[in-house]
């Protein structure tokens, strides 16, 4: 589809989108407490028609916003973020990355009604912190989606690429308080059950994959240096490129703490602290239709990541849909860049050239919507790879 309709049809929505990304810069919101960016994100989604639900799934600042033609047609999903950091604002630039998905989402429901389908918007919070993604993907709220496509503002363009799996484990040793020094015999030390655990890791990570992470703290190790530790808990992340592996490295690292407990005679209990991600898995199928309108909207010089650094809740989602997670750059050629996480980009998202990369994004992820609405073949390719890529975690 040609790329001037979708600029004409971007023109009229211009001023408000920018004007949900400022408002949302000006009213930084941490992690599931995103109520103002939530009103503000279903306040504009409701003038366009679309139907809303708010608190999606009982999360309080989450929502589900759809846009049904009532023809046969792709469903296709935007995810929009809109938390904040503590300190830095809208450091990550989710102030810009969910008005992009907002917009590409109001902007491809513009022309369903001549080319058939559905658009959902999914307003998914605490990115930074407690994942909104997971209990999008636990719970069914991919089922109907044919495709999720979401793009993080960045100092660069950049294709989807992966993400490391990650397991939060937390491990509570119980032993048996005593005189540390006058009936030593008559305690079980839980502490030393958690630094055998400690020891059983160190040496375990000469056997993994050498991409694997696994990295921990003691947060709790006994009260009194005469008492014999009654309880220790130590915390982990468990992080590997694919969430099959992780399974496999999480069992060995359970098995360092069932050693640790046995040795010192202390009681185990385990449990995960927070939700575990997985790896994200990127559809290149997709990837590359998005580029094809990238190109389009003037967007060439796309690079390819080099590898996972950090973990993400998008990774949750492509595994239960054919996803894809890239970068585009809010800085203009030749400008000096920032890094995400800085008081300096938040503030770059308000300028010229973010605004311009947000009309651009927008335009060219409207118009891959419209590509896989249009183009069934181009769908069966998508979900072809997805098939694949998951094909070991189906019965
Ligand atoms: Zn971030
Ligand atoms: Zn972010």
């Amino acid at each position: 589809m040609e790329a001037k309709k979708f600029f004409d049809l971007y023109e009229p929505l211009k001023d408000e989108l920018e004007a949900l990304s400022k408002y949302i810069y000006e009213n930084p919101e941490l992690g599931n407490e995103e109520y103002k960016a939530c009103v503000a994100h279903t306040e504009l989604l409701k003038k366009h028609g679309f139907e809303v639900e708010v608190g999606y799934l009982g999360t309080p600042t989450a929502y589900r916003a759809e846009f049904d033609s009532g023809k046969p047609g792709a469903t296709i999903c935007y995810l929009a973020e809109y938390d904040a950091l503590p300190g830095v604002g809208h450091g990550c630039g989710h102030n810009h990355l969910g008005t992009v998905s907002a917009g590409a989402g109001i902007l491809l429901s513009k022309i369903v009604g001549e080319i058939g389908g559905k658009v959902v918007i999914g307003g998914t919070p605490a990115e930074e912190t407690c994942g909104g993604k997971v209990t999008f993907a636990n719970n069914g709220a991919f089922d109907d989606i044919d495709v999720a496509l979401i793009s993080h503002p960045y100092d660069k363009d950049e294709e989807s690429g992966t993400s490391l799996a990650l397991n939060p484990l937390e491990f509570t040793f119980t032993g048996k308080p005593s005189h540390a020094a006058a009936a030593p015999e008559k305690g079980i030390n839980a502490l030393d059950a958690c630094l055998a655990l400690f020891h059983s890791v160190n040496a375990l990570r000469e056997h993994v994959l050498s991409s694997t992470r696994i990295h921990g703290i003691i947060k709790e190790g006994g009260v009194a240096a005469n008492i014999v530790p009654e309880r220790a808990v130590a915390q982990f992340y468990v992080r590997t490129t694919k969430k099959l592996y992780n399974q496999e490295v999480t069992e060995k690292v359970i098995n360092c703490a069932k050693a640790g407990a046995l040795a010192a005679g202390a009681g185990l209990e385990i449990s995960q602290f927070e939700f575990p991600y997985d790896d994200l898995l990127t559809n290149q199928r997709l990837q590359k239709a998005l580029n094809k309108n990238l190109n389009e909207v003037g967007i060439t010089n796309i690079s390819v990541p080099k590898g996972p650094g950090g973990s993400t809740d998008v990774g949750n989602v492509s595994y239960v849909c054919p996803t894809i997670h890239n970068h585009y750059c809010i800085f203009a050629e030749g400008e000096q860049t920032y890094p995400t996480h800085t008081r300096e980009f938040a503030d770059a998202t308000l300028k010229a050239p973010a605004l311009e990369a947000m009309r651009k994004n927008v335009v060219a992820l409207a118009m891959t919507g419209a590509d896989i609405i249009c183009d069934p073949e181009l769908l069966a390719e998508i979900r072809a790879e997805f098939d694949k890529e998951t094909a070991v975690f189906r019965k």
